[in-house]
């Protein structure tokens, strides 16, 4: 069985199809339930853009595990200067090919070298948005890789707020939306239950989980 578990922030622990993945594992956050030292195995990191607090520890978590970091090209070349043995640069576009999963690169509005990423397995499909505005070719996403499981930024200021991410759900019809980017620093204060309420009023069936950090959603 897989999992994700919230780190805080838009850090996730994911297990898909039995392997550990980190997306944007700044878990030196102030919500973080975990610290560096506790992280020992990890298959795949995976970093949306180069702002720090999505780059976080990605690069000490893959020197220590052996993982294969996983981003953009620009910030995998710079992760290999630091250090990193294993790094996939790839970009927007197709199917990156992992050992038993297959990531895409999607587009993202924000600054920084700005993507999401979808990642799908035989277990399941997710998506994690990055940083990001709501955008028309979410739908896009839908109709390309149908993600059943969407973590979406919903902490407004540098992000989606959730009238924007109740948008988003709109647009990309998942199973299930997580909410993340929010309640990190009192400029990104959100109430996820209001995200549910919106979806609610517009009709979609999507399930919003709403996680405490150090909290699993199981797939
Ligand atoms: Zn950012």
């Amino acid at each position: 069985m897989g999992y994700l578990k919230w780190l805080g922030h838009a850090a996730f622990e994911l297990r898909l199809d039995d392997r550990i993945i980190y997306i944007d594992p700044w878990i030196s956050n102030p919500k973080s339930p975990i610290k560096l030292e506790d992280i020992t195995k990890a298959d795949y990191v995976f970093v949306t853009h180069e702002h720090g607090d999505h780059l976080g520890e990605s690069i000490d978590i893959a020197k220590k595990t052996g993982a294969t970091f996983v981003s953009i090209y620009e910030i995998a070349m710079k992760a290999q200067d630091a250090g990193v043995e294993k790094v996939i640069g790839a970009n927007m576009g197709g199917p990156i090919k992992l050992d038993g999963l297959t990531a895409y690169i999607v587009p993202a509005f924000h600054s920084g070298l700005p993507t999401g990423v979808v990642i799908k397995g035989k277990e399941t499909t997710i998506y994690h948005a990055g940083d990001t505005a709501v955008f028309g070719d979410m739908a896009l996403i839908r109709e390309l890789y149908s993600p059943s499981i969407a973590l979406l930024p919903i902490g407004g200021h540098f992000t989606m707020g959730v009238y924007e991410a109740a948008k988003a759900i709109e647009l990309l019809k998942p199973d299930v939306a997580i909410p993340m980017h929010y309640n990190t620093f009192p400029v990104i204060t959100a109430d996820p239950s209001e995200l549910s309420d919106l979806v609610k009023k517009k009709g979609l069936t999507t399930k919003i989980v709403i996680l405490n950090p150090g909290e699993k959603y199981e797939f």
